[in-house]
Parts: structure tokens; sequence; C-alpha cells
């Protein structure tokens, strides 16, 4: 249970103010992961009220021109060679700035924008792709909350003809949550995707429940490990367990598998060793609007003996 508390002398607060307090305690109490209880502060007002500004901003902002994506390269690890681009929206807001996905991707689920968004997102990054080389591929994060509320695979099978990409060419990027909804469904889904030709990669791996079945079940092509591992990657020796025993489960279970967040040589080199097939990090190459018009993109890196 989750439990908002709000307190206050009757005399000066009316009752139905301090429910709405309490309601608000009640609403950081399961954002702060359920299961616990939250005291009203003034501050929690001030905080809800920005969400629901920037609740409203969401909605005119693919409208309004607002939204774009950046793409960001993968790199084979062996050969040097680029594989693909992964694409992330961005938010440019006239007052705040740059959002990050992180905050608005949330908002866009519990909304419902997340289903018209995430339309334009495949459609404007699928109608990109086909400019590029032949053999460069694209990937696409896929949030829960479409899986919940539409038809994946119809929208994917129609953005492609739309646009004209090929189904080998789209990865899907899913995370582990997806797999507490509805199993039954979803995995339906992602077989029909398969069998489109379309591959699903499984995003942030570590994090979430990391259920071995899962792997078996799901026509999963590649894992990427979360970047809080690599992040630490050498200078921890839990997280280096981790990320080896990772890349071991891909080479068993024949799964590609990219490290996502490299940030230099050191841990460049770790992966390598220890036969991680891709990467993708600021070492390689940040997120762009642009992909570069060179066909053969090589990584600059020694290669392994
Ligand atoms: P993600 O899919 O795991 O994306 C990778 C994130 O790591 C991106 O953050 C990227 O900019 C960042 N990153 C890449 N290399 C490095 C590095 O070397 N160091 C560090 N510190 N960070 C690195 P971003 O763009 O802020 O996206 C955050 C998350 O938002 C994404 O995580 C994804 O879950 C979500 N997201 C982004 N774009 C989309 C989208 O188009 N659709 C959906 N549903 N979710 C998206
Ligand atoms: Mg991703
Ligand atoms: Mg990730």
């Amino acid at each position: 249970a989750s439990v908002g508390i709000a307190i206050g002398p009757l005399e000066r607060e009316a009752p139905d103010v301090l429910l709405k307090h309490a309601d608000l305690a009640l609403y950081r109490a399961k954002e702060d992961g359920r299961n616990t209880f939250r005291f009203f502060e003034p501050a929690m007002d001030a905080a809800l009220q920005k969400r629901r500004r920037l609740e409203t901003d969401l909605r005119n902002a693919l409208r309004k021109n607002q939204l774009y994506l950046d793409y960001q390269p993968q790199f084979d690890l062996v050969t040097g060679r680029l594989t693909g681009y992964e694409a992330l929206v961005r938010w440019w807001h006239p007052s705040e700035g740059e959002v990050s996905p992180s905050k608005f991707i949330p908002i866009a689920e519990e909304t419902g924008l997340i289903v018209p968004l995430g339309e334009w997102i495949l459609r404007t990054a699928c109608a990109y792709a086909t400019t590029w080389p032949a053999d460069t591929k694209l990937a696409v994060n896929l949030s829960p909350a479409q899986f919940k509320t539409q038809n994946v695979y119809e929208l994917v099978r129609r953005i492609l003809a739309e646009t004209g990409l090929e189904p080998e060419r789209l990865e899907l990027e899913i995370t582990e949550t997806i797999i507490l909804q509805n199993t039954e469904a979803v995995l339906e889904t992602l077989k029909r995707l398969d069998q489109l030709g379309v591959s699903i990669a499984m995003d942030d791996f570590g994090t979430g429940y990391s259920s071995l079945s899962y792997l078996t079940r799901l026509p999963v092509k590649k894992i990427k490990i979360d970047r809080s591992f690599i992040d630490t990657l050498g200078t921890s020796e839990q997280t280096s367990a981790i990320v080896s025993s990772i890349v071991g489960l891909g080479q068993s279970l024949h799964v590609t598998i990219t490290a996502e967040g490299v940030e230099n040589e050191s841990q460049a080199e770790i992966l390598r060793k220890w036969g991680c097939n891709q990467v993708q990090g600021f070492y390689y190459g940040r997120p762009d609007p642009e992909v570069p018009e060179s066909e053969d993109m090589i990584a600059n890196q020694p290669r392994v003996a």
C-alpha cells in the first residue's frame, strides 16, 4: 500500500484542501516506488504545477515542431565498422530549453501521448534511414505503454510500407519491464515482428528483472548492457563480473551483445578482451541530428591481435 498524509488544523485548512494535499503526498509515495508513505510538503504542489505545465506543453510540442531526433552510432568492436544508429528523441522547450527524454517520455506514457509521439518517432526515423547506405541499421526505442494501447505490429508494418525501409534494417529496443504486462499478447506481437524481419533488442539489460527464462522465450537478437555497468567497468569487481557474465550469456545464446555508454578506451579495451560484439557511447560518437554521409565510418581504435 502507498499512503499520503496531510496534517492541519481544521479551522484553518478546509477539508478539501487537506484531502488534496494528502493526495499529492500519495502521488509522491507512488512516485518514490510505492509501498511507502509521504507527508505533504508545499514543494509538492509546485512540482505538480510544473508537471501539469509540461504535460500541456508536450501536447503542443509535436504540432509546434519542437521535437526532433538525434542519432547515435553503434560500432562492431572487432572490425571497427559502423553497424547502425539509435534514434533518440529530443524536446526543445521554448522556456525550459532541452528537456530530457527520461523526463518527458514518462509523462507521454501516463497521458497516452506516447501513441502519437511513438508513431512520429518511428516514421521520422524510418524515413531518414532510407537515405543511409543499405547496410546501416536503425534502432528505435519502444515504450511498454505502446504495447498496452495500440497494435504495435500493425504500426510497424504500416510505417515500413509507407517509408519503404526494409524490415531487416529496423531494430526495435524494448526494456525488461515489458515482461510484466500481458506476456502472451506481447510475446505474440514480438514473434510476428520477428517473422516480418524486424529484430528485437533488449535495452538497459541488468537494471530490471533480468529474468533468464524470457530471454529464451522472446525472439531477442541483441542484448544491450546498461551503461550503469559500463560506467564502473574496471574499477568495480562486482560490475566487471556482471558484464563478463552477460557477454558470456550472449555467446552461449548466440545473441549480439552491445555495451552502452562506453566513454573511454580502457572500457573499450576490457569489452574487446571479453568478446563483446558492439559498442555505443560518447567515446565512439555522440547523439547528433545529422548522420555523416561517408559510406564507411570506422571507429578509431586498435584492432584485436
Ligand atoms: P536508452 O535507450 O538506453 O538510450 C541511451 C541513453 O544513453 C541516451 O540518453 C544517450 O544519449 C545516452 N548515452 C549514450 N552514450 C553515452 C555515454 O557514453 N555516456 C553517457 N553518460 N550517456 C550516454 P537519452 O537520449 O537522454 O535517453 C534516455 C532514455 O530515454 C533512453 O535510454 C530511452 O529509454 C528513452 N528514450 C530516448 N528516446 C526515446 C524514444 O524515441 N522513444 C522511447 N520510447 N524512449 C526514448
Ligand atoms: Mg535504447
Ligand atoms: Mg539503454
